[in-house]
């Protein structure tokens, strides 16, 4: 296994990851989205994005819509990031 992956921290449950293993937001205006590598990013781990607790914490946090969050959360864990790290 290669340890050359930069480490990153899950702003929700603070543990160090290697960056493969979590998912990049960004703010845009008052709107939280999936990062395109510009701008302010943070990062969240796949538990906590599958953890309603910790979702509803986000949510809170960021004054995001409910709906809108949750969508965001269950798109981003079965998306490409997430499938790559499997193969
Ligand atoms: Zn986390």
């Amino acid at each position: 296994m290669k340890n050359s992956q930069p480490i990153r921290m899950c702003i929700a449950c603070r543990s160090k990851q290697p960056q493969n293993t979590l998912v990049r937001f960004k703010h845009e205006g008052k709107l939280i989205v999936a990062s395109n590598g510009f701008g302010r990013s943070f990062y969240l781990c796949q538990h906590c994005m599958e953890n309603e607790k910790k979702v509803k914490g986000l949510i809170k946090r960021f004054g995001q819509e409910k709906a809108y969050f949750m969508a965001l959360m269950t798109e981003m864990t079965t998306t490409s990031t997430y499938a790559m790290n499997r193969i």
